[in-house]
């Protein structure tokens, strides 16, 4: 398998540091399927806190902790609504449907995001022969919105009208922290929105896994019902808690570096004729490449020469996500690259 020196294709490629691992290496551990580990404790009653939540429970992965938000939330044949472009739909093997019996409906909107009027025109009324709208699902940052951040406003407006009609909200915060250090917003203001909010350490904050989900107690108490189920209840994984812990205290400055990483990166692709690029909001960046008649394919054929990937999301739509792995170094050198291709590739004309 190769190795990318410059792994620009997700934020999941960041590796643990050698003080991250030095801090699990450390870790007090126990048997945490029976409330026994204390690192595991520990990380749950921070992230709760954080979150300004009774409670939160560990899991492996945000997948996770997004399927088991589903599961404790809605039952077989109620409807899921959330963004066309978002996690839960399209990248978790179509869990809500294979898990949980559950529909999903998707709503449009730019950066994925939606609006009030999204939501309004989405939702069933209460009828027999209608899915029961049950659960609003937002992605704080969005992914495939390009890293968007959801302005708080818009956040207490969408989900005021699904609470209004007697949905429960869920936020996937798999880059929430990269939401707050872009924003000033805090967690638990955006957390206040939801009824549960799951958040990833494996990406930005950089630890090899682990992720939580937060709510109320009850809601948690189910979730380990369901986290037991899946397979998902763990032994000694204060190991792993520790890598997350670490990331939380340690790696949130790193993030306002990566932020900052993605703009120039922006600034250096977009400087380029026929490469049109959106401004990013967090850590990461879209790329439109057709003008350049360069595919996305062709153009990360080329980067490999310099150790670099980004990932593909259309015959000429690129991403590159700045992480703990990338240093203002290596973005130099990327667009340093990028102009000689779409340079090289203009003068043959
Ligand atoms: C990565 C991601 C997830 C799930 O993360 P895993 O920990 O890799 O399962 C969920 N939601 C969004 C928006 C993501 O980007």
């Amino acid at each position: 398998m190769k190795r990318f020196r410059i792994d620009l294709y997700s934020d999941t490629k960041s590796l643990p540091s050698l003080p991250m691992k030095q801090a699990m290496m450390d870790a007090e551990i126990g048997d945490e399927q029976h409330g026994e580990d204390p690192t595991v404790d520990r990380l749950c009653r921070q992230v709760a806190d954080l979150l300004g939540k009774e409670a939160a429970v560990f899991l492996p992965s945000g997948t996770m902790a997004n399927e088991i938000a589903v599961l404790v939330q809605c039952r077989p044949g109620d409807e899921i609504l959330t963004h066309r472009d978002s996690h839960i739909l399209n990248f978790e093997g179509g869990g809500p449907a294979a898990l949980g019996g559950v529909m999903v409906r998707a709503l449009d909107g730019a950066r994925g995001m939606f609006d009030v009027s999204a939501v309004d025109g989405a939702l069933r009324k209460p009828a027999r022969h209608l899915p029961r709208s049950r659960l609003l699902v937002i992605e704080q940052t969005t992914n495939l919105g390009g890293g968007a951040v959801w302005p708080l406003d818009l956040i207490r407006a969408v989900t005021a009208k699904a609470r209004d009609a007697g949905l429960a909200v869920h936020i996937d915060g798999a880059r929430l922290m990269n939401a707050c250090v872009a924003s000033g917003v805090s967690a638990a203001e955006i957390a206040h929105t939801a009824d549960t909010v799951s958040l990833d350490f494996s990406k930005g904050l950089g630890a090899p896994f682990g992720a939580v989900l937060a709510g109320d107690s009850a809601t948690i108490a189910e979730a380990w019902r369901w986290k037991q189920r899946l397979g998902g209840s763990m032994r000694q994984a204060g190991l792993m808690a520790a890598g997350c812990m670490y990331g939380l205290d340690h790696n949130l400055p790193q993030l306002s570096e990566d932020h900052e990483n993605a703009r120039l990166l922006a600034e250096g692709l977009g400087g380029i004729a026929g490469v049109s690029v959106r401004p990013p909001e967090t850590n990461m960046v879209f790329a439109d490449l057709s003008e350049t008649g360069i595919t996305a394919a062709a153009f990360n054929q080329s980067l490999a020469s310099i150790g670099a990937r980004v990932s593909l999301q259309g015959d000429y739509i690129v991403r590159a996500v700045t992480h703990l792995g990338i240093d203002r170094r290596q973005i130099d050198e990327v667009i340093g690259a990028a102009q000689a291709i779409f340079g090289a590739e203009q003068s043959k004309e």
